[in-house]
């Protein structure tokens, strides 16, 4: 298989794994990956689906081949992607100023929040 080079290679969409923001959802809940895996024939896949990384939403042949990815550096940096949380529509729309307003007060619960604070520190 070619690798991805270029702007042009990179539209290509054969090779395209799943978001950062849809394996962090795998990671906190099984049902979410098991939604996702049940998607897949375990016969169409590699290693007939046994060998799979979450976090890099990859199969794998062999157990040997998923052992080496898992000490590899790809595998590491994508642990290190899912650290932080991924960003949200609303984090990004909240960032060019459009917010949501319920008309619920949120003052009551920041206020409360800050009280618990300085009793901890004390
Ligand atoms: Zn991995």
């Amino acid at each position: 298989m070619p690798a991805i080079r270029g702007a042009k290679s990179k539209k290509k969409t054969r090779r395209t794994t799943r978001g950062l923001d849809q394996v962090f959802a795998d990671v906190a809940s099984k049902k979410h990956l098991q939604q996702f895996l049940d998607t897949h024939a375990p016969e169409d896949l590699p290693g007939l689906g046994q060998y799979y990384c979450t976090q890099c939403a990859k199969f794998f042949e062999s157990e040997t081949n998923f052992d080496k990815h898992e000490k590899g550096k790809p595998h590491k940096r994508r642990i290190r992607q899912l650290n932080d949380e991924p960003y949200t529509q609303k984090e990004a729309e909240a960032a060019v100023g459009l917010t949501t307003d319920n008309g619920r007060k949120t003052e009551e619960s920041e206020m409360v929040d800050v009280e618990d604070a300085i009793a901890d520190v004390r």
